[in-house]
């Protein structure tokens, strides 16, 4: 599983700018879309060779003990206990602070690893600044600047080191199948639609013992094909729904759609699209999984309620439009059968071979059929593509002045790639060689 830092501080001091630099995509698809990368408190830093891990932003402790939303309140508790890491930012502007010393003494009583890094340190000759806050207890500060990416390198290889060792037979990627990972929010109907899912061709479930961030992975066969479910909610529970929300963790749901080929994702209709079922989603298009959307609780609605479900997810889910939608009840089984069958389309798609041929050939069509704009009175040219990956396919675009594609004119090549190869139910990630 990848590790989890926590990125942690007094209000202001640079924890989102650090956040955004750090999981800054280079893949514009992602970062067109309004209203997806607003407000992102989850991400995933991903670099080079150097090994990857999911940071999130806390948003202030202080802040949120204040009771400003007991939602938020919950996950940075939450997010605190599963972090493998705690990254303290403070300013080296202002100087220590009492402020800082009440998150130093909180974060002392919860005895993680902790890294303290100085920020808003500008100036390459500045980092004495940050000799002050030895005081805090906490090893040695890290002087930074997120704003102006100096010191970035150095942290990141201070964080690496201070993570855990990594697994090396990580059990879980050796799980038989295609591996389909069913995620949401608390009660909307994950256990019954597991339960459904395996019924009677149920083989075996391990006993997994593990901290609250591990799922349950479970093999099993359908019609003589292997599949590994990873089960977020744990089938085996039977608590109260205030005790499931209280547990419900989002990295928990992040580690399971990294493990998985295809997500199934549940929202439950009779609530509505909420901002975490967006929070969530989008981490499935940022680590680019195979999205398979369910709506449930869909028996016994009227119509009218339909109808307004049908346009929350025109409305709030445009960035993962490319997603299969289905329309079901876990309780009475209702279109669950059909939840199998697109699993094995959707993988089938994330999984495909594109032959160099192929994608150049189809390149030049779609360059044809709509040329990308002129920069400076020279057009963008667009010469060849090949594949760089697969779930999620990855087509590699190589030509010259790829820097200054527009975010629209990527969007068409990306739908374009999708529909002429019948990509569906995957994301599809473009890169650009020759920015010049
Ligand atoms: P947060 O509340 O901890 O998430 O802080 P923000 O990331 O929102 O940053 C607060 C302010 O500090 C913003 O105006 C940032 O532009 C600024 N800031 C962040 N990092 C740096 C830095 O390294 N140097 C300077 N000078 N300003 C910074
Ligand atoms: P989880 O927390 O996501 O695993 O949700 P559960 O599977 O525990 O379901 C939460 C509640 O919703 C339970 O009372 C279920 O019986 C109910 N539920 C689940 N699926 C459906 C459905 O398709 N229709 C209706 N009406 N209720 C459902």
């Amino acid at each position: 599983m990848l590790p989890v830092v926590a990125l942690v501080g007094r209000p202001n001091v640079g924890k989102s700018t650090l956040f955004n630099y750090l999981t800054q995509t280079r893949d514009a698809l992602v970062a067109d879309y309004p209203g997806l990368t607003r407000d992102r408190q989850y991400g995933r830093v991903k670099r080079g060779g150097q090994r990857n891990f999911f940071v999130v932003d806390t948003g202030g402790i202080v802040e949120t003990e204040l009771g400003i939303d007991e939602q938020a309140m919950r996950q940075v508790r939450v997010a605190l206990e599963e972090a493998d890491l705690v990254l303290f930012l403070v300013d080296g502007r202002d100087g220590l602070n009492v402020g800082d010393e009440a998150i130093a003494a909180h974060l002392r009583r919860i005895g993680k690893p902790v890294l303290l890094a100085v920020n808003k340190l500008d100036r390459p000759g500045q980092t004495l600044a940050a000799h002050e806050f030895h005081a805090l207890g906490l090893g040695e500060p890290h002087p930074l600047s997120a704003s102006h990416a100096l010191g970035i390198d150095d942290l990141l290889d201070a964080v690496r080191d201070k993570l855990p060792a990594e697994d090396p037979g990580d059990s879980a990627d050796a799980a038989p199948g295609i591996h389909v990972a069913v995620v949401g929010r608390p009660n909307v109907g994950k256990s019954t639609l597991v339960n459904r899912m395996l019924g009677e061709e149920r083989v075996v479930v391990f006993d997994q013992p593990g901290t609250t961030r591990d799922s349950v992975y479970i093999p099993f066969e359908r019609q003589g094909k292997p599949y590994t479910l990873i089960d977020t909610a744990g089938i085996r529970r039977r608590g109260r729904i205030a005790e499931t929300i209280e547990k419900f963790s989002v990295i928990k749901a992040m580690q399971a759609i990294e493990k998985a080929h295809v997500v199934v994702y549940i929202i439950d209709a009779r609530e509505g699209v909420t901002d975490q079922d967006a929070t969530l989603l989008g981490m499935v298009l940022e680590i680019g999984r195979g999205l398979i959307v369910g709506l449930n609780k869909w028996d016994g609605l009227a119509h009218d309620h339909k109808e307004e479900i049908r346009r929350q997810i025109d409305l709030k889910l445009g960035f993962v439009d490319f997603a299969e939608k289905y329309f079901i009840s876990a309780l009475h089984g209702t279109g669950v059968g059909n939840l199998f069958d697109a699993v094995e389309g959707v993988h089938a798609a994330s999984m495909l071979d594109m032959s160099t041929a192929r994608l150049t050939r189809l390149l030049q069509d779609v360059v044809a059929a709509h040329q990308p704009p002129l920069v400076r009175g020279r057009r963008i040219k667009l010469k060849y593509a090949h594949q760089g990956g697969s779930n999620p396919p990855t087509i590699v675009i190589h030509g010259n002045q790829t820097d200054e594609i527009p975010g629209s004119y990527k969007r068409y090549l990306g739908n374009a790639f999708r529909e002429a190869l019948d990509l569906h139910g995957t994301p599809v990630r473009l890169e650009f060689k020759g920015g010049e």
